[in-house]
């Protein structure tokens, strides 16, 4: 199978919304009126995002699913995607799981495969999403004002704990390793709740290095600190239920090192004045989304860690870089 019958097996559908999809030089989207085109991209490479002989279904979704992770966080609404691809070589089962799984959440958003590259290399994958937002009610991470709440969604840690144990770094029942790997292979993007929150959150951001790494950034750009409870970050571990239910319970130190510094959540990290609570929690009753009050936006710059006695905890907590 050469490299056009390949794409045209695997990637190529009939086109629904976009104007020209898969086949020319390029593709053609037609932006609505009075909508901001919101554009990301997102590489994920062998050996360093997955481990080799990854489950190739989770794999086409994560690829998507990290890509429509950044719209969520801009509060846009997924439109269309392109895949550049470097394959070592065509395997059919694996680009028929591959595909199935990418289109899969592709379908569940609406979200069309538009175009891409396909090439002979070390198993790469790279996508670029495009949504839309209407024109000016991007979130942004630079909004976030003193006296904000702080909220994330879902549940955080599990990833990098699901990461740790595959790296034989610790041990984990099955039971509660194989929740926490589907969480680290096949993740949620918030695109609903992203939508929901337009005109409602003063910022937001997606996390995808660490909660404190990230909410770092969101700080950073709005200029203002936070305190961050973190008996409230620490319960948002869901394995810890599960590890319970075990009669193996996970240390505190473990548990305040994957939710706050653990990587692979896609969660979204958001604030609102706290006028705008119940506006909040409809949002998340309406996109069907948990979510968790973890702090406040202060005035004073930095960031403050407080445990469930709210004394400060002096610990650091770094969060994923590729280069340090
Ligand atoms: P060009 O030579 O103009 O760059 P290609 O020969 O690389 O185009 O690709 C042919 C068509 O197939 C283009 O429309 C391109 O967008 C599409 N395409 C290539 N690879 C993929 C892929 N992995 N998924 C979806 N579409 C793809
Ligand atoms: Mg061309």
């Amino acid at each position: 199978m050469g490299e056009f019958d390949l794409i045209a097996r695997y990637f190529t559908r009939p086109v629904r919304r976009a104007v020209l999809g898969v086949g020319d030089d390029c593709a053609l989207l037609q932006p609505r009126a009075g909508m901001q085109l919101a554009v990301s991209s997102d590489m994920l490479v062998e050996g360093r995002h997955f481990f080799a002989g990854t489950n190739a279904y989770r794999l086409g979704h994560k690829a998507l699913a990290v890509n429509l992770s950044d719209l969520a966080a801009c509060g846009a609404r997924p439109v269309a995607f392109t895949l550049a691809l470097a394959l070592p070589s065509v395997d059919e089962p694996w680009l028929q799981a591959f595909s199935s799984g990418l289109l899969a959440l592709a379908d569940a958003h609406g979200c069309e495969l538009v175009g891409g590259d396909t090439t002979q290399g070390p198993l790469n994958i790279c996508i670029t999403v495009f949504g839309e937002v209407p024109a000016g009610q991007a979130l942004l991470r630079s909004g976030a004002r003193a006296g904000d709440d702080l909220y994330v969604s879902g549940q955080l840690g599990d990833a990098r704990l699901a990461l740790e144990s595959l790296l034989g770094h610790l041990e984990l029942p099955s039971a509660v390793l194989g929740p926490a790997q589907q969480r680290l292979e096949a993740p949620t993007p918030r695109v609903a709740l992203g939508q929901a929150l337009r005109g409602i959150a003063s910022a937001a951001l997606d996390v995808s290095d660490g909660l404190l790494g990230d909410l770092g950034h969101l700080l950073r750009a709005s200029g203002v600190g936070a305190c961050v409870d973190t008996s409230c970050t620490s319960a948002l571990l869901a394995a810890q239920a599960q590890a319970r239910l075990c009669g193996q319970p996970l240390k505190t130190e473990l548990v305040r090192q994957c939710t706050l510094a653990g990587g692979d959540d896609y969660e979204l990290l958001f604030t609102a004045a706290a006028s705008q609570r119940p506006a909040v929690l409809a949002a998340a009753q309406a996109s069907t989304t948990p979510i968790t009050r973890i702090g406040t936006i202060e005035a004073t710059t930095g960031l403050r860690l407080i445990d469930d006695q709210g004394q400060a905890i002096t610990a650091r907590y770094a969060s994923f870089d590729h280069f340090a």
